[in-house]
Protein backbone atom coordinates (compact mmCIF):
# COMPACT_ATOMS: atom_id res chain seq x y z
CA UNK A 1 0.00 0.00 0.00
CA UNK A 2 0.93 3.23 -0.77
CA UNK A 3 3.47 1.94 -2.97
CA UNK A 4 4.56 4.72 -5.43
CA UNK A 5 6.80 7.84 -5.22
CA UNK A 6 6.09 8.96 -1.73
CA UNK A 7 9.11 8.47 0.98
CA UNK A 8 7.38 7.37 3.71
CA UNK A 9 9.10 9.23 5.93
CA UNK A 10 8.31 12.57 7.44
CA UNK A 11 9.77 15.26 9.34
CA UNK A 12 8.01 17.65 11.86
CA UNK A 13 9.31 20.78 11.56
CA UNK A 14 8.29 23.91 13.18
CA UNK A 15 5.61 25.93 12.15
CA UNK A 16 7.86 29.36 11.61
CA UNK A 17 10.86 27.27 9.66
CA UNK A 18 8.62 27.78 6.67
CA UNK A 19 6.52 30.65 7.66
CA UNK A 20 8.53 33.31 9.64
CA UNK A 21 4.79 35.33 9.42
CA UNK A 22 4.13 33.51 12.61
CA UNK A 23 6.90 34.92 14.65
CA UNK A 24 7.00 37.27 17.39
CA UNK A 25 7.31 40.90 16.11
CA UNK A 26 10.89 41.96 15.62
CA UNK A 27 12.21 38.17 15.56
CA UNK A 28 11.50 37.32 11.94
CA UNK A 29 14.58 37.19 10.11
CA UNK A 30 13.52 35.75 6.61
CA UNK A 31 10.75 37.19 4.51
CA UNK A 32 9.39 33.54 4.24
CA UNK A 33 10.80 30.54 4.99
CA UNK A 34 13.84 30.29 6.88
CA UNK A 35 16.55 29.82 4.16
CA UNK A 36 19.12 27.33 4.09
CA UNK A 37 17.67 25.16 6.60
CA UNK A 38 14.26 24.96 4.73
CA UNK A 39 16.10 24.29 1.77
CA UNK A 40 17.71 21.43 3.48
CA UNK A 41 14.52 19.86 4.26
CA UNK A 42 12.41 20.60 1.45
CA UNK A 43 15.53 18.98 -0.97
CA UNK A 44 15.77 16.06 1.40
CA UNK A 45 12.81 14.11 0.02
CA UNK A 46 11.14 13.93 3.06
CA UNK A 47 7.54 14.52 3.78
CA UNK A 48 7.57 17.85 5.96
CA UNK A 49 4.84 18.10 8.38
CA UNK A 50 4.58 21.38 9.52
CA UNK A 51 3.10 21.98 13.02
CA UNK A 52 1.48 24.63 13.86
CA UNK A 53 2.59 27.50 16.01
CA UNK A 54 1.64 27.44 19.51
CA UNK A 55 2.60 31.05 20.15
CA UNK A 56 -0.03 32.43 17.32
CA UNK A 57 -2.68 29.77 18.43
CA UNK A 58 -2.11 30.62 21.92
CA UNK A 59 -1.34 33.99 22.58
CA UNK A 60 -1.83 36.07 19.30
CA UNK A 61 0.01 37.24 16.29
CA UNK A 62 0.79 40.63 18.88
CA UNK A 63 1.80 38.79 22.05
CA UNK A 64 4.56 40.90 23.79
CA UNK A 65 4.31 41.39 27.12
CA UNK A 66 1.94 38.68 28.65
CA UNK A 67 0.37 40.57 32.34
CA UNK A 68 -0.47 38.92 34.61
CA UNK A 69 -1.14 41.48 38.25
CA UNK A 70 0.74 44.13 36.36
CA UNK A 71 3.73 41.86 35.92
CA UNK A 72 5.38 40.52 32.72
CA UNK A 73 5.03 36.50 33.12
CA UNK A 74 6.79 36.11 29.99
CA UNK A 75 5.69 34.10 26.97
CA UNK A 76 6.56 30.58 27.98
CA UNK A 77 4.97 31.41 31.11
CA UNK A 78 1.93 32.43 29.64
CA UNK A 79 1.74 28.76 27.42
CA UNK A 80 2.42 26.87 30.65
CA UNK A 81 -0.75 27.92 32.11
CA UNK A 82 -4.88 28.45 31.38
CA UNK A 83 -5.87 28.98 28.04
CA UNK A 84 -1.97 29.18 26.74
CA UNK A 85 -1.67 26.04 28.11
CA UNK A 86 -4.41 24.54 26.69
CA UNK A 87 -3.21 25.41 23.35
CA UNK A 88 -0.64 23.62 23.46
CA UNK A 89 -1.67 20.55 24.50
CA UNK A 90 -4.60 20.53 21.88
CA UNK A 91 -2.27 21.91 18.93
CA UNK A 92 0.65 18.80 20.02
CA UNK A 93 -2.29 16.52 20.30
CA UNK A 94 -3.44 17.10 16.53
CA UNK A 95 -0.04 16.47 15.45
CA UNK A 96 0.23 13.28 17.37
CA UNK A 97 -3.36 12.26 15.16
CA UNK A 98 -1.30 12.47 12.48
CA UNK A 99 1.69 10.96 13.53
CA UNK A 100 -0.26 7.94 14.75
CA UNK A 101 -1.93 7.78 11.39
CA UNK A 102 1.49 7.91 9.57
CA UNK A 103 3.22 5.18 11.98
CA UNK A 104 -0.22 2.95 11.31
CA UNK A 105 0.79 2.30 7.60
CA UNK A 106 4.46 2.21 7.80
CA UNK A 107 5.68 5.15 7.77
CA UNK A 108 8.50 6.61 9.78
CA UNK A 109 8.65 9.92 11.56
CA UNK A 110 12.27 11.00 11.41
CA UNK A 111 12.70 13.28 13.71
CA UNK A 112 11.29 17.28 15.39
CA UNK A 113 12.81 20.49 14.36
CA UNK A 114 12.74 23.31 17.22
CA UNK A 115 14.53 26.41 17.41
CA UNK A 116 16.71 26.66 20.86
CA UNK A 117 15.89 30.42 23.04
CA UNK A 118 11.93 29.77 22.10
CA UNK A 119 9.48 30.16 24.90
CA UNK A 120 7.41 27.88 23.06
CA UNK A 121 9.71 25.62 20.39
CA UNK A 122 13.16 25.66 21.97
CA UNK A 123 14.33 22.09 22.48
CA UNK A 124 17.80 22.56 24.76
CA UNK A 125 17.26 25.87 25.78
CA UNK A 126 14.26 28.47 25.93
CA UNK A 127 13.13 31.71 26.77
CA UNK A 128 12.25 32.54 29.95
CA UNK A 129 10.73 35.86 31.65
CA UNK A 130 14.49 36.71 32.98
CA UNK A 131 16.28 35.43 29.90
CA UNK A 132 17.40 32.04 28.01
CA UNK A 133 18.14 29.26 30.19
CA UNK A 134 18.67 25.94 29.25
CA UNK A 135 15.12 23.63 29.79
CA UNK A 136 12.54 22.64 26.96
CA UNK A 137 10.25 25.44 25.28
CA UNK A 138 6.38 24.95 26.48
CA UNK A 139 5.16 23.16 23.29
CA UNK A 140 8.27 21.24 22.63
CA UNK A 141 7.99 19.77 26.25
CA UNK A 142 4.55 18.48 25.74
CA UNK A 143 5.00 17.06 22.59
CA UNK A 144 7.72 15.13 23.85
CA UNK A 145 5.43 13.75 26.22
CA UNK A 146 3.02 12.56 23.64
CA UNK A 147 5.71 11.37 21.97
CA UNK A 148 6.73 9.35 24.84
CA UNK A 149 2.86 8.40 25.40
CA UNK A 150 3.29 6.37 22.41
CA UNK A 151 7.02 4.87 22.93
CA UNK A 152 8.38 6.83 20.46
CA UNK A 153 11.89 8.29 20.58
CA UNK A 154 13.23 10.47 17.88
CA UNK A 155 15.67 13.03 17.36
CA UNK A 156 14.96 16.23 18.22
CA UNK A 157 17.10 18.91 16.45
CA UNK A 158 17.40 22.72 17.61
CA UNK A 159 17.75 25.69 14.95
CA UNK A 160 19.09 28.96 16.45
CA UNK A 161 18.28 32.31 15.30
CA UNK A 162 21.97 33.73 14.25
CA UNK A 163 23.24 30.27 13.70
CA UNK A 164 21.86 29.56 11.25
CA UNK A 165 24.79 27.66 8.93
CA UNK A 166 25.78 25.83 11.55
CA UNK A 167 22.45 24.46 12.78
CA UNK A 168 21.55 23.71 9.30
CA UNK A 169 24.54 21.43 9.34
CA UNK A 170 22.92 20.00 12.04
CA UNK A 171 19.60 19.70 10.22
CA UNK A 172 20.80 17.93 7.11
CA UNK A 173 22.81 15.23 8.95
CA UNK A 174 20.01 13.94 10.89
CA UNK A 175 18.78 14.29 7.23
CA UNK A 176 21.08 12.18 5.54
CA UNK A 177 21.03 9.89 8.08
CA UNK A 178 17.28 9.23 7.56
CA UNK A 179 18.00 8.88 3.67
CA UNK A 180 20.59 5.84 4.63
CA UNK A 181 17.93 3.70 6.32
S1 LIG B 1 6.26 29.61 18.66
FE1 LIG B 1 7.59 28.22 17.54
S2 LIG B 1 6.66 28.09 15.51
FE2 LIG B 1 5.82 29.91 16.50
S3 LIG B 1 7.13 31.54 15.86
FE3 LIG B 1 7.93 30.83 17.80
S4 LIG B 1 9.51 29.33 17.28
FE4 LIG B 1 8.25 29.66 15.46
Amino acid sequence: MFDDQRSKKVILVLHCLLNQNARIEGCAYFPGAMGEAARAVVDSGVGILQMPCPELHGLGLDRRGRMRDGTDIGIREALLEGEGQKACRELARQVMDDVNEYRKHGFRIIGVVGNDGSPACGVDTTHYVDGERAGAGAFMKVLREELEKVGLDVPFVALRDHEWGERAKRLRALLEAAAET
